[in-house]
């Protein structure tokens, strides 16, 4: 039996929730030990590694939650519908990015909105 484009959908989502899992225990966020700070410099440039770890991590949490959201779509039997308008999903933008939650219009309105 072939598997349906949703079956298809859900290994990809499966494997892009592994992969960011993945990356997310790679990311260990170390606490700073003032122990070893040699220099200011060197403090420094841990509070930046540190802060770029956090910024990775967040940002990866919020795929993940993008990735569970959209299992939760799959069955729930509304995967591929734009959740803000209800149409749709072009079936390119799915393939591009399995957990898309909005059609490209909301996505380019919520982008656009952003810009204050
Ligand atoms: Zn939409």
């Amino acid at each position: 039996m072939d598997p349906t484009p949703l079956d298809l959908a859900r290994a990809a989502l499966l494997e892009e929730r592994e992969r960011l899992l993945d990356e997310q225990r790679e990311t260990t966020i170390q606490a700073p030990d003032p122990m070893t700070y040699g220099s200011q410099a060197a403090a420094a440039s841990q509070v930046f590694a540190q802060q770029r770890d956090l910024a990775l991590r967040d940002h990866n949490q919020q795929l993940i939650e993008a990735v569970d959201a959209a299992l939760a779509r799959l069955d729930a039997g509304a995967y591929g519908i734009c959740v803000t308008c209800g149409r749709a999903i072009a079936p390119e933008r799915l393939e591009a990015l399995p957990s898309a939650a909005h059609c490209i219009d909301c996505q380019k309105k919520a982008t656009a909105g952003r810009h204050r």
